[in-house]
């Protein structure tokens, strides 16, 4: 979904049903029906109406009110839904840009493949698809490291559902480092994707 806080709210919002639990009931005069919608929702919006905010160019005029007005589009709930928020810098426009260094697509998929193999290995499903004794059984921390978890989340003012998110996540960058135990970077890395509450 292309510039999503362009999408009508309530589209926005129907949204968090499938989201949570990969499917949809449709209620008409009599009838209910439950369809499956389990999907991937990749979404993307600009920091701003004008979408310079935060540019070195410096040409952002928007007014912090507009600005407000712009993300309150998106409810905390729908946020709270969405596991990995990344923040990127407007595309150069160099036409000979030099290739980024890093591994190749293939490279990458092929070891998100052999990541989602091992979860499904271990437990049968994906990370994502882990409900709590299999989150408890699974993403297993020290003690140390849950107190860390708690305090972190409590600064950062998220809910209990995005603190089971980060916990996926985290499994999950273990999972992709082929590590057995989460450890306290897979944490801290998992929490960068979350904004703050706010
Ligand atoms: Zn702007």
């Amino acid at each position: 979904m292309d510039e999503l806080p362009e999408f009508d709210r309530k589209v926005l919002e129907v949204l968090r049903e499938p989201l949570e639990s990969g499917h949809i009931v449709i209620a008409r005069a009599r009838d209910k029906v439950r369809f499956p919608a389990r999907f991937q929702l990749v979404a993307a919006m600009n920091p701003c109406p004008c979408g310079y905010l935060g540019d070195p160019s410096n040409r952002c005029r928007c007014t912090p009110e507009q600005i407000q007005r712009y993300r309150a589009k998106l409810s905390g709930p729908l946020l709270d839904r969405i596991d990995l928020h990344l923040t990127v810098a407007r595309e150069t426009t160099a036409l000979n840009a030099p290739p980024q260094d890093g591994e190749s697509t293939a490279q990458a998929a092929a070891k998100v493949a052999r990541a989602r193999e091992r979860q499904v290995r271990r437990q049968g499903v994906a990370n994502a698809f882990l409900d709590l004794p299999g989150l408890r059984q699974h993403c297993a921390l020290s003690d140390n490291d849950r107190q860390w978890l708690e305090n972190a989340c409590e600064r950062l003012g998220l809910s209990l559902r995005a603190a089971h998110r980060v916990l996926k996540v985290a499994r999950t960058l273990a999972d992709l480092a082929e590590q057995q135990a989460i450890s306290r970077e897979h944490l801290a890395e998992a929490l960068q994707y979350r904004p703050a509450a706010g």
